[in-house]
């Protein structure tokens, strides 16, 4: 090995060590943040499924890149990290697989795709954490608080309509697919929101921006309807049952 490799090895091993200590896993994302050939700014836009590829936007040649992914799967293994195919699907309606590699071939997408959790966990929490990594991203849905235009139908959307980003572009909820099939449901009843949001295969945040707080602020979420009346349903048949 050549000493710049050795000396990128080391710090390969010390960003997945740090990684570890704070989560109990460590991700080639990790580890292509903590290198800083991985800027925030393109990952949150690659995970909103503006790249097409990560390798693209990374700051290291491709030689480099495989060489620091080897590294680390030597590390993993000797530490004896369990490894965990995680799905990374883009924020975006289609909710399709992200791609990490240039070539997309399949076992580069694997190794992007392992993480490596602490064998310290117990089995139980080595699950939730599992659980957890898998789970897709919210969509986020935008009541506007000034007038914009549907990209797609050229729809006038006045202040207080819903909108979707899709990659830069501004679409009405039912170009985006959100419309038919959908409702809202505002945030306040917290049990009630937990079950539909667990029920509901697709579901978007509604998000305000507030001027004064000069942040975006939840305010409820559109879910299926289906899966509302569904666990309406098995909320009032708890209600009776307490009743008795
Ligand atoms: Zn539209």
């Amino acid at each position: 090995m050549h000493d710049n490799q050795k000396k990128l090895q080391e710090r390969i091993i010390s960003a997945a060590q740090a990684s570890l200590e704070e989560k109990q896993y460590v991700s080639p994302i990790d580890i292509l943040l903590r290198l800083g050939w991985l800027a925030p700014t393109h990952l949150d836009e690659w995970r909103k499924g503006k790249i097409r590829c990560l390798e693209q936007v990374l700051n290291a040649n491709l030689k480099k890149i495989s060489f620091a992914m080897e590294c680390f799967r030597a590390w993993a293994k000797e530490k004896a990290l369990k490894p965990s195919i995680t799905e990374y699907i883009a924020r975006t309606r289609e909710r399709r697989n992200l791609q990490f590699s240039v070539s997309g071939h399949p076992t580069i997408e694997q190794h992007y795709r392992t993480h490596y959790i602490s064998p310290v966990l117990s089995e139980n929490k080595q699950k939730k954490l599992q659980e957890k990594l898998n789970k897709s991203p919210d969509l986020i849905v935008y009541r506007i608080v000034s007038d914009s235009q549907c990209n797609a139908c050229k729809k006038e959307l006045h202040k207080g309509s819903l909108l979707f980003m899709q990659a830069e572009e501004p679409l009405c909820i039912a170009c985006a697919g959100l419309d038919d099939g959908f409702e809202y449901l505002p945030a306040g009843d917290s049990t009630l929101t937990r079950r539909v949001k667990k029920a509901s295969t697709t579901c978007a945040v509604v998000v305000e921006f507030s001027r004064s707080r000069k942040r975006y602020e939840r305010q409820g979420l559109l879910v299926e309807k289906e899966a509302l009346q569904k666990v309406q349903q098995e909320l009032s048949i708890d209600d009776t049952m307490r009743d008795f």
